[in-house]
């Protein structure tokens, strides 16, 4: 607490460094990171980049990767906005389109960044609770709002809506913008991209940092109409007309030119999710179904504070939330083949399980 900071920020409570520890040799995850590396062709980007480049800005309208991002869908350039990851994507769209009279309709239990922004801007949001499933069904969001947002697959219960909920929602809610953040879609979940040129109000947000490997560059995206691009545009500009490095955009159109690396890395890391699931399910852990890089499971004998502790003692990382409703439950990153055998091997040496 501060008598300098803004009313808006006294309960703001910094991302914990805890989930980032320095320490060599742990088995990470805790943080839906990609164990495999970026693809060749982004390796060969940075060892052949001539350092002298750097004395130039970067190219501020990132033309050329929001080229090869419009290629890759089928849309226009003007159809795409580029910053600095997702979560910057995000808290524009919350500042560009998010700050209405009305409430902002979301999962009660769904991405906690949201709530940062909408404790930040002050905004009226009405939340809604999953299913006993833990599941959304988007028939629950009626009424006139705000804005409705959602992360499709969910984050942290993995668990994805079906195209044609999304659809259904967007036929009947015109009014107000609904923001779709696919941050796992491409571990499995269908993506509401291809309803971006039938609904004005449609954006759709993703990420380089999770399936292409590239959290460190800090790479995100959306795809919408050409209005709601505009509107992140001009709140963008008015605070920093260079969105990406150099480097993070030559790395992520290299990542996206390779999309046979980019399909067998995203293959591999399913098919280890669904083999972690199955010896989860086998040790009496209950796991939701999963469409993205990480599965959230508990154990009806063993807390899930306690079996995030037990592996930590192990070095081995995975997540754990305090929420009320899910904190029984871990968020276990799919690491490589190797890194999950561990994790069971581990799980297997508990005296309970
Ligand atoms: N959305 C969801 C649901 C996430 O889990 C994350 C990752 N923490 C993000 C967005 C942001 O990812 P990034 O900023 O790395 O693109």
């Amino acid at each position: 607490m501060s008598k300098f900071w803004s009313p808006a920020i006294q309960s703001l409570v910094p991302y914990t460094p805890g989930e980032q520890p320095k320490i060599d040799g742990l088995i990470k995850l805790n943080t839906n990171e990609n164990p495999y590396p970026p693809a060749p062709g982004v390796q060969q980007v940075i060892a052949t980049f001539d350092a002298e480049r750097l004395r130039l800005y970067p190219d501020p309208d990132c033309q050329a990767l929001k080229q090869a991002l419009a290629t890759d869908q089928g849309l226009q350039p003007e159809q795409v906005f580029v910053g600095n990851g997702s979560d910057e994507v995000l808290a524009l769209a919350f500042m560009a389109f998010l700050r209405q009279s009305q409430p902002l309709l979301l999962p009660q239990t769904s991405y906690s960044f949201y709530n940062v922004y909408i404790d930040l801007f002050g905004i009226e949001a009405r939340h809604i609770p999953l299913h006993a499933d833990f599941s959304i069904n988007l028939d629950d969001y009626q009424g006139s709002n705000g804005g409705i947002i959602f992360a499709n697959p969910n984050a942290p219960t993995g668990i994805s809506v079906p195209l044609s909920e999304i659809h259904r929602l967007l036929e009947r809610n015109t009014e107000s913008v609904v923001i779709v953040d696919e941050a796992y879609v491409d571990f499995g979940a269908e993506s509401a991209t291809a309803l971006v040129s039938e609904f004005p109000n449609l954006l759709v947000t993703q990420t380089f940092s999770k399936s292409h490997s590239l959290a460190g560059m800090r790479v995100g995206f959306a795809y919408g109409q050409a209005e709601l691009i505009d509107g992140l545009e001009r709140v963008k500009n008015s605070f920093n007309s260079y969105p990406l490095d150099m480097l993070a955009q030559l790395s992520a159109i290299a990542a996206l030119e390779d999309q046979t690396y980019f399909n067998q890395c995203c293959q591999q890391i399913i098919a280890t999710r669904d083999w972690t699931t199955t010896q989860l399910t086998a040790l009496g852990f209950d796991v939701l179904p999963s469409h993205t890089n990480f599965v959230f499971a508990s154990h009806p004998k063993v807390a899930g504070a306690e079996l995030m502790q037990y592996l930590r003692d192990n070095r081995i990382l995975v997540r754990h939330f305090t929420k009320p409703g899910i904190d029984n439950h871990l968020r276990i990153t799919i690491g490589t083949e190797t890194q999950m055998q561990a994790l069971i091997d581990c799980l297997r040496n508990h005296p309970s399980l």
